[in-house]
Formats: structure tokens, sequence, C-alpha cells
């Protein structure tokens, strides 16, 4: 599978000269199995990038569409995702069972003047929910993939990805000191070995206590997963909106530093918009 970063930035879009490298866009992923079938991974401003290149792809625009979560910086790019307006779009959505309502929400709201955007009933795309995630598994072309629920104000899923020798897991929002919820134990059993993990890491240490309970992770509290879970690729995504590329550099730095000393994983990167990563 071939993974392609769209948007990177958690809670809220953020261009600037200051974030050209790790990107400004919110969270949007594509896996591109090797079966050409592809998984898009929420719906943040990056979606719209996306968007961009099927188009100039051509054809019809089919696609499994997995959402973690119901939160705005997953959603916004949606309506700006030009496929969702052509007739021979196919869009099967799964995840986490509430954010397809938020999905229609984003049409629906009734924010605005109330013409923009369209309402959902009016897109020309066929969007099918088929919630195979909250009963099981969904197989997708061979590729099982599994969910597990996040540590997240208002709940979410995560992901792995089995094609397969190769396995990715996907955590976003996703705070594993939580005082509720899973324990670092059941995310170790659920990332155990995979080849390539992408977290949240929004947060440096120091971010805690006063952010406790906002449901992302801190850099070395994803680190301690995936050493524990003998992780090999480490990815951190969904970069504080007010973090500098330089910022954001001196994490990784940090967190390389930490994986040799402690036996971590080999490669450490920081999630950049429009870089692929492939697992054959
Ligand atoms: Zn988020
Ligand atoms: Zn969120």
């Amino acid at each position: 599978m071939e993974i392609t970063f769209w948007g990177t930035r958690g809670s809220i879009p953020s261009p600037g000269s200051h974030t050209l490298e790790f990107g400004g866009n919110t969270t949007c992923v594509e896996v591109l199995l090797d079966s050409g079938r592809r998984v898009v991974i929420d719906g943040g401003t990056g979606f719209r990038l996306l968007g961009q290149k099927l188009e100039k792809l051509g054809g019809p625009c089919q696609f499994h569409f997995l959402l973690t979560h119901g939160h705005w910086d997953h959603l916004l790019g949606i309506p700006f995702f030009d496929p969702i307006y052509a007739p021979d779009t196919e869009i099967l959505v799964d995840g986490w069972p509430p954010a397809f309502q938020a999905m229609t929400r984003v049409f629906d709201s009734h924010m605005g003047d109330g013409f923009f955007p369209v309402a959902f009933d009016h897109l020309k795309a066929r969007i099918d929910y088929i919630n195979r995630l909250a009963q099981g598994y969904l197989e997708v072309d061979g590729v099982r993939i599994d969910s597990i629920r996040l540590n997240h104000p208002q709940g979410g899923l995560g992901f792995r990805f089995r094609e397969g020798r190769h396995s990715m897991v996907f955590l976003t929002d996703n705070e594993l000191g939580a005082i509720h919820g899973n324990r670092m134990s059941e995310f170790i059993e659920f990332v155990q070995g995979c080849d390539l993990l992408i977290h949240d890491a929004q947060y440096r240490p120091e971010d805690f206590p006063e952010r406790r309970g906002w449901g992302h992770s801190s850099f070395d509290e994803v680190l301690a997963l995936a050493t524990q879970a003998g992780v090999r690729n480490l990815i951190l995504t969904h970069h504080d909106p007010s973090r500098s590329d330089v910022e954001v550099q001196e994490i990784v730095e940090e967190a390389r530093q930490m994986a040799s000393a402690q036996g971590g994983p080999q490669f450490i990167d920081a999630a950049r918009e429009g870089t692929c990563y492939s697992l054959t």
C-alpha cells in the first residue's frame, strides 16, 4: 500500500511561511491499496487537494472513506472536494458512526446564508454509509481493516490496515495518557509489530497538565507506545496549529534522540503534506 498525506495539521488550518515544510491543511490521508482501490481517511482541508488530483486522473471516482470522528478539522474539506459534485462518483463511508451524521451536517448546518454549502441531499455523488467497522472489521480487496476506540472527547476510531505481510496503523486525535478510556496496554496490543504507526503528537510533555483531557498525545507518549509495541517506523501527525516548522523539527529531533537511547523505532519523522510512503 501507498500512504499519502494531504493534510497534517490539527484543529484548524494554519497557512503561512512558518508551516510550508510540514503543511497547514488539516487531516486527510490517502491509502492506495495494491489492488488500485483507494481508502481515504478523513476529510480535513487537505481533502480538497486530493480531489484535484483525482479529477486530473480522470474516470469515475470511487473510494472507501473512513471517518475517525466528527470534529470539524476532519470534515471541513468535504464541500470543497470537487468529485462530490459529479454523478459518477461513488463513496462508501465507514468509521466512527456519529461522524457520518456530522459529515451531513457540514452541508446542512444552516451556517451562513443557507445556500452554501449546498444541502447534502443535493450532492450528485452516490454516498453510502456501510457501517461495517462498528460491528467488526472491514475488508477491501483482501485488505483487512480493524478499528480501536480513541481516547478523545465525543469518541472516535483509529484503524489498522493489513495487506499481505504489511500493516499500518493510523491513530489521530488520541490521548494515550487519558484518565478514562483505553489504557496504554490496549493500544500496544492494537499497534503491536506494525510496519508503520502514524499517531497524533500535537503536544510536548510540558503542555500537560493544562491540556490533559483535550484528547491529544505528546510526542514522548507516542514514542513510548511505538517502542513498547516494537514499531519500526513512526510518523507524528496532527501538528499543533501554533507549531512552526522549526518547532515541529525540534520535536522530531528530540524523539529520534530518545528512540536511539531507548531502542525505539529506526525511522521517525513528522508527517509532511504531499509526502508519500510505500509499504511493499
Ligand atoms: Zn483533530
Ligand atoms: Zn478531534
